[in-house]
């Protein structure tokens, strides 16, 4: 039997802005495709200035380097457990949210509300300011129903984050190769197996 999946709003099948940042922050891991892009503290320095979450007389210290880190290993199990045949140990996700709601607690955000909008800002001011602005991104695709279609690729030696654009949602690995090559193979045999099981469709 197939499941049903109702139908997605055509919007949300796009990235939007706080998807791109949060995507490009997880791919500056380290995998077999590239090394750890933020090796050093000016590397990280200059891809928040880039990304403009500090400004660029902004200082950040180690331990923003440590924490930085901490967030995207945790982001990319969550990432990971968006597949929808995420083989996931319980203890690794409940480790990473909970390494997720320490940095919360570092990183707190404030809700600034006016007539028309309302605003999620970091508590913590310069170059403190910065995660707190990803934690923000986040906050925002919950709210936009595109955190679930944010993962991380099933391909172990790859991890790269992408935006699932797939209409039913269903998307497990990045269009890079060879992951994009994997995922056309496995389809095939998919469709295979399937017309092999019931030739008359
Ligand atoms: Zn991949």
């Amino acid at each position: 039997m197939k499941a049903m999946v109702s139908p997605t709003p055509t919007s949300l099948l796009q990235p939007d802005a706080a998807a791109e940042l949060v995507l490009s922050f997880v791919n500056t891991r380290p995998n077999k495709l590239q090394p750890e892009q933020f090796d050093h503290l000016q590397a990280l320095q200059q891809w928040l200035v880039q990304h403009q979450l500090i400004g660029s007389s902004d200082q950040i210290t180690e331990t923003d380097l440590e924490e930085a880190k901490h967030l995207r290993s945790a982001l990319v199990v969550l990432l990971l457990s968006h597949l929808n045949d995420a083989e996931m140990e319980a203890s690794e996700l409940q480790q990473a949210t909970e390494s997720l709601q320490r940095l919360t607690r570092n990183h707190p955000l404030v809700t600034l509300i006016s007539s028309g909008d309302v605003q999620l800002v970091p508590h913590n001011q310069g170059g403190r300011a910065a995660l707190g602005r990803i934690l923000a991104a986040i906050t925002e695709l919950v709210l936009s129903g595109r955190w679930n279609r944010m993962k991380a690729c099933r391909n172990d030696t790859c991890q790269t984050a992408f935006y699932d654009r797939t209409r039913n949602g269903a998307g497990t690995f990045c269009s890079q190769n060879p992951c994009g090559a994997m995922m056309a193979m496995r389809a095939y045999r998919k469709r295979k197996q399937e017309m092999q099981q019931d030739p008359g469709s």
